[in-house]
């Protein structure tokens, strides 16, 4: 496997490589990677003769008052997880060469980020999108793998490829989850051990929320009524939302004839953690 660290050298490589024909899956990150990450790895080396993984802690994604200057970072680590899961190349990238000064250019995708996270991270997913379109005019990927763990990061970038004529296509992977459900995520290191214990009680809202649909409940509020029932009695988790929306256009739903979104977020702490599924009957 091979590192790649300035933008014109993967710009010409990725550029030469698609000349002669062969075909490349990107799997763009911020690092810290867990088995969620070489999922989507492991993917990618399935479908393409080349498999790019990025890792780049975008500051353009990060509020002001987000853990970026201690998002966890361990790139010797990374490197050798990256090539046991098949990558060919290693794109790191410095935030100073992908944005300069004068940097004055960005792409937002209006509308569905309206809803869910994006209430409470104002400019978060427009520095997703941004830093998004970077990696693929610099990797140019046919193919470049999500994981519906940020679901609606997935619809979003989903939403820009095709508003934007952007040739390429879009994978969405499931959640790879902890043993005892707990979504991996690479902010679960910040988690202190009662903290770990609490953050279950988002898996155990999404299975209460599962059976209840299951059982034929449609109506949204009294789901979403029951797992602010099971955060009540978790004193540690401090809720940011619950939501039951469409999956498609994220609108938030009343009733759920067909398939619905659950998302929520919660702060353990500091530590910001967010899970989702869709519920079917
Ligand atoms: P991140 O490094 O957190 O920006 O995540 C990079 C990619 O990995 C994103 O597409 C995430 O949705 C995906 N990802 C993160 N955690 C998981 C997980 N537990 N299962 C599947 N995909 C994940």
């Amino acid at each position: 496997m091979e590192i790649i660290k300035g933008i014109p050298e993967m710009q010409q490589r990725a550029h030469a490589t698609r000349r002669e024909g062969i075909s490349i899956g990107l799997v763009p990150t911020m690092g810290f990677l867990h088995e969620g990450h070489l999922s989507l790895i492991r993917a990618a080396r399935q479908d393409c003769d080349q498999v790019v993984v990025s890792i780049f802690v975008n500051p353009l994604q990060f509020g002001p008052h987000d853990d970026f200057a201690k998002y966890p970072r361990n790139l010797d680590r990374d490197a050798q997880m990256v090539e046991s899961a098949g990558g060919d190349i290693l794109f790191v990238p410095e935030a100073s060469q992908m944005y300069s000064e004068d940097h004055q250019s960005w792409v937002a995708v209006k509308g569905l980020d309206e809803n869910l996270c994006g209430l409470f991270r104002p400019g978060h997913f427009q520095g997703v999108t941004t830093v998004v379109c970077k990696l693929f005019n610099l990797v140019k990927p046919d193919i470049a793998y999500f994981g519906q763990k940020d679901y609606q990061q997935l619809i979003i970038i989903k939403k820009m490829v095709h508003d934007l004529n952007m040739d390429i296509h879009i994978k969405g992977l499931p959640i790879v989850r902890e043993k005892d459900g707990l979504a991996m995520s690479s902010r679960n290191i910040y988690l202190g051990k009662e903290e770990r214990k609490a953050a279950l009680c988002l898996y155990r809202s999404i299975c209460r929320a599962q059976q209840m649909r299951r059982e034929g409940v449609v109506r949204a509020s009294v789901i979403i009524a029951e797992i602010q029932k099971i955060m009540h009695n978790e004193p540690m988790i401090r809720p940011e939302y619950v939501q039951i929306c469409d999956p498609e256009n994220l609108e938030a739903l009343e009733i759920i004839e067909d398939k619905a979104l659950l998302a929520m977020a919660v702060y353990l702490g500091e530590t910001r953690l967010i899970d989702n599924c869709i519920l079917s009957s």
